[in-house]
């Protein structure tokens, strides 16, 4: 049975004040709380088995080694890859965005189209444009409409035989809409197209199967699933890793160096040059564990209620526009008329409020709204109505302050 106070008991973070006030986290889009678990399994790494990975034959190496393959192999079965070897450790989404981008450079050329969308995060935004800038391609955007969604028949004219990839987010940061990636994977693929999802915000609601999706490439971040910073996963089909060239050159990642050739070592290694966030990758796996434990259904189903109550709470202000209203995950990001959203974020902080306010790395959106950035709640399953009720008092108070 989900009972989120007792999941709230093991975020030791969530029992704090702030500014004198008891902490309400509504920032989970721009990065998730942790679990004690995963704060002791960090400590536990450095204090018992610190030790560099694949190199060393003594016994510590091997630990290290051991609990960050097994790491790996837990995300394979997350993800339901179907190899083990398709799954790359990374530093997080924008690492792994920009390490399909950078070996795209090896297949498009001047003349070939790559498409992103009007939804985008800079992440996957800016490495596509700068390998347009590189190979002389063009970038083509998939526009949206006013309820925040897809135009999937301009997705459907855009595409062609011209399109070498398509990039594009499961679900959306800024917003919260869940993009209909599985239409969009099968029309790229129809067209001849790559497809690469960013998956930085759908991975802490859902559980990705990879194989189902048939996607090209997988892309999130280990901070936003309860687990630490500097660490993600690059998911790509075995054939689509084997034929991009490698990233980053340097240890880890060669077969053979000598200084008229190098040959590069076997996937995943190939795109694993230098040390790697050790800690972060092992401790990955424990978060991708307390994930299951609590379940996907529960998180889903609390979220929801969050999500439908917010957003009913915060629709009775007078003023108030929530921009997104698609199909999405626990995501309010909206404004209040005549009010700059950073001086309600500024004031709902002083109220022990934390929420993300301005363009939240998505630019192009609020170009589109013709608005400076808005407010946005993100909530994750160990928010409660209580804390709702909290910040819809305190935007009220600060609508009252600043009108
Ligand atoms: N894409 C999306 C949709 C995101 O929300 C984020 C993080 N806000 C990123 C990419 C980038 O993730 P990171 O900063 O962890 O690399």
């Amino acid at each position: 049975m989900f009972d989120v106070q007792k999941i709230r008991a093991q975020f030791p973070i969530l029992s704090q004040t702030v500014n004198g006030k008891p902490l309400v986290y509504f920032d989970n889009g721009a990065t998730s709380q942790k679990p004690k678990v995963v704060i002791d399994a960090i400590e536990k790494y450095y204090q018992e088995i610190n030790a560099n990975i694949h190199r060393g034959v003594h016994t510590l190496s091997q630990l290290a080694t051991d609990a960050y393959e097994i790491s790996r192999a837990k995300i394979q079965d997350h993800i339901n890859a179907e190899h083990l070897h398709e799954v790359i450790f990374t530093s997080g989404t924008t690492h792994g965005i920009n390490l399909v981008a950078n070996g795209f450079a090896s297949i498009v050329t001047k003349g070939d189209e790559v498409m992103v969308s009007a939804l985008e995060h800079h992440s996957n935004i800016v490495p596509w444009q700068m390998l347009c800038e590189r190979t002389g391609a063009k970038l083509v955007v998939i526009p949206m409409d006013e309820n925040g969604e897809l135009i999937l028949s301009e997705f459907d004219r855009l595409l062609s035989d011209k399109t070498r990839i398509v990039a594009v987010n499961h679900i959306s940061n800024a917003l919260g809409i869940i993009n209909p990636i599985r239409y969009m994977i099968d029309k790229a693929h129809q067209a001849g197209a790559a497809i690469l999802i960013d998956g930085a915000q759908a991975t802490p609601h859902l559980k990705p199967d990879v194989q189902a999706l048939d996607c090209d490439f997988y892309v999130f971040s280990g901070h936003k699933i309860c687990g630490p910073t500097g660490v993600g996963i690059l998911y790509g089909k075995e054939a689509w890793l084997n034929k991009l060239p490698p990233y980053q050159g340097g240890g880890e990642m060669i077969k053979e160096v000598t200084f008229e050739k190098t040959t590069y070592a076997e996937l995943p290694h190939k795109f694993e040059a230098g040390t790697p966030n050790i800690a972060g990758g092992i401790v990955l796996g424990t978060a991708i564990d307390f994930l299951n434990e609590v379940g996907f259904d529960a998180i889903q189903k609390q979220e929801k209620e969050l999500l439908q109550y917010g957003t009913a709470k915060l629709s009775e202000i007078e003023g108030l526009t929530i921009y997104g209203t698609g199909e999405k995950t626990s995501v309010i990001s909206f404004n209040i008329e005549g009010i700059h959203p950073y001086d309600i974020g500024t004031i709902v902080d002083k109220l022990g409020v934390a929420v993300r306010t301005g363009h939240h790395c998505a630019q192009p959106i609020m170009n589109y709204f013709n608005i400076p950035g808005t407010i946005r709640a993100s909530f994750a399953f160990y928010n409660t109505k209580e804390e709702i009720d909290i910040f819809v008092e305190a935007v009220q108070k600060a609508k009252m302050m600043l009108s």
